[in-house]
This record gives structure tokens, sequence and C-alpha cells, in this order.
């Protein structure tokens, strides 16, 4: 029996482990937005699991009251899948960082988004890798010196957001940790998507890469005339990387693999073998 909350408050969802990130980090902001999102929709903290993988973002489960599985580095979203696929009345949530998702943890990005299993991924991108004290990550920019690149990053900067779009994710949102109000509505939007739901959520930190002056000047919203069925103009604004753009790329509803999965599981429950052996042995 779900635990209902009458007019549930952001500390309805917060555990009592106070969040261990250096002053300033992004991914304060996006705890916040988080709480706000499930708030906002009344989720049952005991209907509702995050997910993370490893990294300084992923112990986010440990902040939030609702159920947290803290898995291992790059391996969020098998778990968050096999748990959606086996209790589809769960609302699941998947969080992380750059380098959980878009280093070890990429190969099973790919295979998640084509699935499209209905659950939410937050991404908390600071193009670096911080829990292990700042060598670059996927999304660093190219030329980036670090202790890791002294001579700069001499590889291409990953596009999470052109990537996801070509593996036909249902639902492509960019929030901003600075933007935690902005942010909450498209984590709310993605929960209430039915499918997989991509959430990219730029998340300084201040430590290893300060990014906060020129995102918060840099980052621009998706102007209201773009339409969220295009997805080819959806792929143009994802190549904008000098301004990132901030709000709700791309929506599509299409069959889930966790609906296709129950309806298969009716069908061969209803199966009779015994009228089939009558009709055809
Ligand atoms: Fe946040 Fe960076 Fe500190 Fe990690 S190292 S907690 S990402 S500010
Ligand atoms: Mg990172």
């Amino acid at each position: 029996m779900a635990q209902v909350i009458n007019n549930p408050t952001i500390k309805d969802y917060k555990s009592n482990v106070e969040p261990t990130w250096c002053p300033g980090c992004g991914d304060f902001g996006v705890l916040n937005a988080t709480y706000r999102s499930l708030a906002d929709l009344k989720m049952a903290p005991d209907e509702t699991v995050v997910v993370s993988g490893i990294g300084c973002s992923s112990r986010f489960p440990h902040f939030m009251k609702p159920f947290g599985f803290h898995t291992v580095h790059g391996r969020a979203l098998p778990v968050a899948q096999g748990l959606k696929m086996s209790r589809p009345d769960l609302t699941v949530v998947a969080v992380g960082g750059d380098g959980d998702f878009f280093s070890i943890g990429a190969g099973h990005l790919l295979h998640a988004a084509l699935r499209n299993i209905d659950i939410t991924v937050v991404v908390m991108d600071n193009e670096i890798y911080g829990l292990t004290k700042g060598q670059t990550s996927p999304t660093s920019p190219h030329g980036h010196v670090t202790k890791s690149t002294p001579y700069g990053l001499m590889a291409s900067q990953f596009n999470p957001i052109a990537t996801v779009l070509s593996l036909n994710v249902s639902f492509v949102a960019r929030g901003y940790s600075s933007k935690p109000k902005e942010l909450a509505a498209l984590i709310e939007r993605g929960i209430q998507h039915k499918g997989f739901s991509f959430i990219h959520a730029l998340s300084p930190c201040p430590t290893f890469y300060p990014t906060l002056k020129v995102w918060n000047t840099a980052v621009t919203p998706i102007p209201t005339e773009h339409d969220p069925s295009d997805k080819t103009s959806a792929m143009v604004l994802a190549m904008e990387t000098e301004k990132p753009f901030i709000g709700l790329f791309y929506q599509q509803e299409r069959p889930t693999m966790d609906q296709a999965a129950a309806e298969l599981s009716k069908q061969a429950k209803a199966f009779d073998i015994a009228e089939y052996m009558k009709r055809y042995a």
C-alpha cells in the first residue's frame, strides 16, 4: 500500500543525511529540483526508486527519502531497467554524472536509449571527473588543460543531446542547476512521460572546473517557436554548444518496452496449451 502524503513539500523527500558535496557544487541545485519535482507530482516515496552509479553526483540516493540504489560504476542503467521491467508499478529515476553515463556506462546508455523503457535519467554534467580530482571527461571541451591532459585535450567533445536524439530517445531535455525551478519542471515532465526520458543537467564543479560564470551567461532558453515533435530542428538546437539551449528539445509518445513485455506476458498466461495441442498436434 503506497504511502500517501497529503500536500507534500520537499522535506518529505529529504533523508536525514546531509549532502557532502563541496560548497557551490551544482549538484545541490539538481537535488533541490528533484525534491521539488517529486513533491509537485505527489510521488509516494515508497513507490519511487532513485538509482545511481559512482561519482560525486551518484551520492544522490543517500540524500533522498525514496528507495535508493547506489550501484557500481556505470551500471545505474542496467539496474534501473531491470527494476522497471520487473516492477512496472514503480517510478524509476536513474541519476549520475558525465563520467558514469558517457564513459564507463556509455554502452548501457546506447542500448537503454533504444529500448524506450519507461524510466527517467538525469545526468549531472560538469564536463570533468570530480570524484577523482579533475581529469577530463567525455564532455570536456577539446583543448582543455588538466592534470591528465597537460598539453590540452586532443579528443573531441561528446554531445549528449545530439547523441540521444540520434538514438531515438523519446524525451530529450536540458536544464541547468542554477535554474532549479525550470529544471524541476523538466524532471516532472520527464517522469510523466511514458518512455525513456533523458534530462541533461548542466551542473558546475567549482572545485575542478568552475563553469558557473560562463554558463550563467551562455545558457539560452529554447526559442518558444520550437516544436518538440520536430526532431530535425531539435538536432539543429543540439549542435549549438557555445550557447547551450535549455528546455524541451524533443518528445514523442510511442509504445514502451515495459508495456510491450507486460502485454506479451498477459498473452502467454492466456495461452491454452491443451487447445493448441488439440488443434495442431
Ligand atoms: Fe561537486 Fe566538484 Fe566537489 Fe565533486 S568535486 S562535490 S562535482 S564541486
Ligand atoms: Mg563529471
